[in-house]
């Protein structure tokens, strides 16, 4: 990974690369930052960037034999450690048992979690994830054999908030490594951390990401147009996990579920209210703020329609009958009336208020719109 693939951190990249060319990086550095930020992908493109045989002063070159071994997680030189758990046969597992999961996942998912991970090597829900003491005698070991093709070696250890209490070995072999290595720490969590790794590491504090770049992220990945990019980047709060699993996971079925409920509120069919603001409910908070946000698109497409002369709808086909009609039936102060409404409740359900009872408020509200037209 170059750190041109990394979303965002400007400021962070530019002084990890200042460091690699004065030669004054760290070689024993703690990546924190919160679920769903850069800073395992950082880790990558570091560690890509110190490896690379033809690095520009600003990046790794991306094409270079080692730049694509690094890139496949196939580089002799560089191990990763991560949590694992014990497989049926008992025995205590190390990270490289499940090292062609770990490059499957790691390259498809580099906003991955603990649980994301776990769940797809564990073969029953309930096992704790662990880095073993049997594993970190076995770095020991592999750190203490000679450089396969650079100068250095690297261990990345995923997530040490998992090592065993008794990590003395690992420990010693960070102080005093018998060849020239790198170790970067990619934690979460520093309660969890141990403080004898903690005070052996030079904090690299990876922020959660800003909404901007956040929304920039989804622009690109997912070519999404800026509005809904920026509506999904504010909700999920800098988290570029839960952004991917936002889009991943909004239902199609949303234009649908807001036609029908427009249409219950019109007709004045309280029953059909009830059963569809239910339905909603389920969905949970951040799902049900999605749904919303997608009816204001609905909202503010009707508006422009009516009140602009040839105004080209942007939005699905099927939708865009209904947006004709929808906007027929009220008034350009009644749609804006409502599009206030709905705002109004997303901001409420943000702050936990009872969703079920502002859906049902919302749903008279607008009820009430429709026949005031
Ligand atoms: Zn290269």
């Amino acid at each position: 990974m170059k750190f041109a693939d990394v979303p965002g951190l400007a400021p962070i990249k530019a002084k990890l690369i200042a460091n690699v060319q004065n030669e004054r990086l760290a070689h024993a550095q703690l990546f924190l930052g919160p679920e769903g930020s850069g800073k395992l992908h950082l880790a990558l493109a570091l560690t890509q960037y110190l490896y690379c045989t033809s690095r520009s002063n600003t990046d790794s070159c991306g094409e270079c034999s080692s730049c694509r071994k690094v890139r496949t997680l196939t580089h002799p030189d560089i191990h990763f450690t991560y949590p694992t758990v014990v497989k049926t046969s008992g025995k205590e597992p190390i990270s490289t048992d499940y090292v062609q999961e770990w490059r499957k996942e790691l390259l498809a998912s580099p906003f991955m979690n603990t649980s994301d991970w776990i769940g797809k090597i564990a073969d029953s829900e309930n096992k704790s994830p662990n880095i073993t003491r049997r594993e970190t005698r076995e770095i020991v070991t592999k750190l203490g054999m000679k450089p396969y093709e650079g100068e250095a070696k690297t261990l990345i250890i995923w997530m040490p908030e998992y090592l065993a209490e008794q990590s003395n070995a690992l420990l010693k072999v960070i102080e005093e490594p018998t060849q020239k290595t790198y170790f970067i720490l990619v934690a979460e969590n520093s309660d969890r951390l141990l403080a004898t790794i903690t005070s052996r590491t030079q904090l690299v504090k990876i922020p959660k990401y800003t909404e901007t770049e956040a929304q920039l992220f989804l622009q690109e990945k997912y070519n999404l147009d800026s509005k809904k990019a920026e509506q999904l980047a504010y909700l999920s709060e800098g988290n570029l996990r839960k952004a991917i699993d936002l889009v991943e996971s909004v239902e199609d079925n949303y234009s649908e579920i807001f036609r029908d409920w427009m249409l219950a509120c019109y007709s004045n069919n309280l029953k059909k209210v009830m059963e569809i603001t239910e339905e909603l409910h389920k969905l949970g908070r951040v799902q049900l703020q999605l749904f919303l946000t997608n009816g204001l698109a609905i909202m503010r497409e009707s508006l422009l329609y009516k009140t602009i002369t040839g105004y080209v709808i942007k939005a699905e086909t099927d939708q865009q009958d209904f947006i004709k009609k929808f906007s027929s039936t009220l008034n350009a102060a009644y749609i804006e009336t409502s599009y206030e409404q709905i705002n109004e409740v997303i901001y409420h359900i943000q702050r936990n208020a009872n969703a079920k009872v502002a859906l049902f408020n919302l749903s008279l509200n607008l009820r009430y719109n429709f026949i005031r037209k």
